[in-house]
């Protein structure tokens, strides 16, 4: 069968191998059945998700990129609400430094839940890490995990709401953990034969995402490649904006709906909350830039 080139595409995705809830075998099911051209498994700080759909096959009909969303910081004057992500494309999975690192930010975000939890204790929640890991499987768990089990035991009524008035950045339960400077994502993304590219950078500064251009020119300095310009939460305004600073600094254009499963429960893989529709001549740049 051939790919299909009309097709959108969704460069995307978390696994069950970080916070979402579809296996990367039931994701490339998906992928097949909404005739998605190029799809890429970015999970949270590992790869695993994307090893394992290449362990499966991937279908003739499909394209894969493997990925991975990696938390970083960003180097001082810039400092921002939201916390920033570098998605990495095309990546050789079995790259030594990249498990290193990425080792060493599974570590953190282990060492970070149990204290997550005693803050939600301290405050009248009552769930258990056991009760947790419960929850996740083999997964790497994570503060949507979290915010799902307090829905399941009546605290809040949504995911949402957890992040808003427990979980989310700066409110009482939230802890900060260990990430590496995104000069330093950048390097092992690119030392592991990959295209570095800044996620969603929208959420970054809401506010006024034309003062973003001097981050992602210093971002590209450090050798940034790309700019993930469609996302669901990018209105038709700010996705010509990026368009813009994209074409002004040459980098790449990706896009993708961060699908998580039903931990994100109005996102659709491969057309987010409805029309959301990513081309797939962004993927042919994007791999011929490699
Ligand atoms: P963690 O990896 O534990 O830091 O959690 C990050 C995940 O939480 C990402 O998948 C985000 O999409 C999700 N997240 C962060 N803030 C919110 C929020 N305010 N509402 C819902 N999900 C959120
Ligand atoms: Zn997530
Ligand atoms: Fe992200
Ligand atoms: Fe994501």
């Amino acid at each position: 069968m051939d790919y299909n080139k009309n097709a959108g595409i969704d460069l995307h995705i978390h696994s069950n191998a970080s916070d979402g809830t579809f296996s990367p075998a039931e994701i490339l099911d998906l992928a097949q059945e909404l005739d998605l051209g190029a799809i890429a498994i970015t999970d949270h700080d590992t790869v695993n998700g994307s090893k394992e759909a290449l362990s499966i096959g991937i279908p003739s009909s499909l394209k894969f990129l493997t990925g991975v969303e990696i938390s970083a910081s960003p180097p001082p004057p810039f400092s921002y609400s939201a916390s920033l992500h570098i998605l990495g494309y095309s990546i050789k999975i079995d790259n030594p430094a990249l498990n290193k690192t990425l080792a060493i930010l599974q570590e953190a975000r282990k060492n970070r839940n149990p204290g997550i939890v005693a803050r939600l204790n301290s405050m009248g929640v009552a769930l258990s890490m056991d009760e947790l890991l419960n929850e996740v499987g083999d997964g790497q768990l994570g503060r949507p995990h979290i915010a799902r089990l307090m829905v399941k035991k009546g605290y809040v009524e949504s995911i949402k709401e957890a992040f808003d008035k427990y979980l989310g950045k700066g409110k009482p339960a939230y802890l900060d953990k260990y990430r590496i400077d995104c000069s330093t994502a950048i390097e092992i993304i690119l030392g592991a034969g990959g295209i570095p590219v800044i996620a969603h950078p929208y959420l970054l500064n809401p506010g006024n995402v034309a003062d973003l251009e001097d981050f992602i020119i210093v971002l590209k300095k450090m050798g940034l490649k790309g700019i993930e310009v469609y996302y669901p939460e990018h209105s038709p305004h700010i996705i010509s904006l990026f368009e813009d600073m994209a074409n002004r600094h040459e980098l790449l254009m990706t896009g993708g709906t961060d699908f998580h499963g039903s931990l994100k429960p109005k996102l659709k893989m491969g057309s987010g909350t409805g029309n959301f529709f990513v081309p797939y001549i962004l993927y042919e740049r994007l791999i011929s830039s490699a």
